[in-house]
C-alpha cells in the first residue's frame, strides 16, 4: 500500500487519538517522528484555522507527502475566550498541563458555576503535496470543573466536563472521549478530505 498521509504533530497522545479515528481508513499513516529532519513549524497564525493551514501546508510541501495538521485548544466564555489558541503555552513557553490546568484554576476561582462555560475547538487541515489545502471544524461544549478528576486523555481534560456528561473528558475511555470530541468530530468530517485526496 502506497497511500501514505503524514499526521504533522509531536505531541504523542494527540498523534495516538487522531490514529486511533483514521485506523479505518485504507491508508498508511507516519508521523514526525519518522521525519525527524523537517523543520520546526511555528504557530504564529491569529486563528486555529491559521496554525492548521501553516502547519499542514509547510510540512506537504517539506516532505513531499500529503499532509494532516490540527490545531485545537480550549475557548473559556468567563476569560474572553481564553486560553484559545495559547492553550498548549498557556502558563509560559515550557509550561506542562498541570501548570496550565493550575493557571486556568486560578483565574476562575471566582466564577460561578452557571458562568464555567467553555469548549474545545479543533481545526484540521489536509494538504495535498503541493500544497493545496482544505480545513473543516469540530467543537464540543461543556463547562470547567472546580478540581481537576481522572487520569486518562491529555492537556486539560481533567477539568472539562462535557455537556450531558458527569464526569470529565479524563474520566471517559478513550472511545467514548472520541465520540463525541472536538477532535474526533473533526475527523470524522475530515475523512471525506482524506477520501478524496487518495
Ligand atoms: P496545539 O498542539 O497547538 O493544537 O495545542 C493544543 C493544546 O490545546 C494542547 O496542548 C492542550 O493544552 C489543549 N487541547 C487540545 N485538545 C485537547 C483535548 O482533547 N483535551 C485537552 N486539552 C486539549
Amino acid at each position: 500500500m502506497d497511500r501514505k498521509l503524514l499526521l504533522a504533530t509531536r505531541n504523542q497522545k494527540k498523534k495516538k487519538e487522531l490514529q486511533q479515528i483514521l485506523n479505518n481508513l485504507d491508508i498508511h499513516i507516519i508521523t514526525l517522528d519518522e521525519l525527524p529532519d523537517l523543520p520546526e513549524i511555528i504557530e504564529d497564525g491569529a486563528t486555529f484555522a491559521q496554525n492548521a493551514i501553516k502547519k499542514a501546508v509547510s510540512t506537504a510541501t517539506a516532505s513531499g507527502l500529503p499532509c494532516l495538521a490540527d490545531d485545537s485548544g480550549l475557548v473559556v466564555d468567563a476569560l474572553g475566550g481564553q486560553p484559545g489558541i495559547y492553550s498548549a503555552r498557556f502558563a509560559g513557553e515550557d509550561a506542562n498541563d498541570n501548570e496550565n490546568n493550575q493557571k486556568l484554576l486560578k483565574m476562575m476561582a471566582d466564577v460561578k458555576t452557571e458562568k464555567r462555560t467553555a469548549r474545545f475547538v479543533c481545526v484540521i487541515a489536509v494538504s495535498d503535496a503541493l500544497g493545496e489545502v482544505k480545513t473543516v471544524e469540530g467543537s464540543c461544549a461543556g463547562r470547567i470543573a472546580f478540581e481537576p478528576s481522572g487520569e486518562g486523555g491529555f492537556g486539560y481534560d481533567p477539568l472539562f466536563i462535557p455537556d450531558a456528561y458527569p464526569c470529565s473528558f479524563a474520566e471517559l475511555s478513550a472511545e467514548q472521549k472520541n465520540l463525541i470530541s472536538h477532535r474526533g468530530k473533526a475527523l470524522i468530517k475530515a475523512q471525506a478530505i482524506i477520501r478524496e485526496l487518495f
